[in-house]
């Protein structure tokens, strides 16, 4: 296990995560989200926090802007077998 130090976007590059953002407004539409782009955009500094996130996103299917975000590790294992749009995990 890594240790979780993630802050920034430039963190989540480094530390090899990878961020799922949900959506929570009733589509429950699910996709990664592209750290490079977002640090291009926002700058590798910007903060990871879903406070700091969760107001610039919004869902490309219905429109919402509720969105959840989800960290998971290993983004390059993924990245191999991820397509577009996720199937969200069942509860
Ligand atoms: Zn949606």
């Amino acid at each position: 296990m890594k240790p979780l130090k993630v802050e920034t976007i430039g963190d989540l590059i480094d530390g090899d995560y990878c961020l799922t953002a949900c959506c929570e407004g009733g589509c429950y539409n699910s996709a990664d989200l592209d750290l490079e782009s977002l640090a291009r955009r926002l700058g590798r500094d910007h903060s990871a926090m879903h406070d700091a996130l969760t107001p610039l996103l919004r869902c490309s299917k219905c429109g919402s802007r509720k969105i959840g975000i989800r960290l998971s590790a290993n983004a390059s294992q993924k990245f191999s077998t991820r397509q577009g749009w996720l199937t969200p995990p069942k509860r």
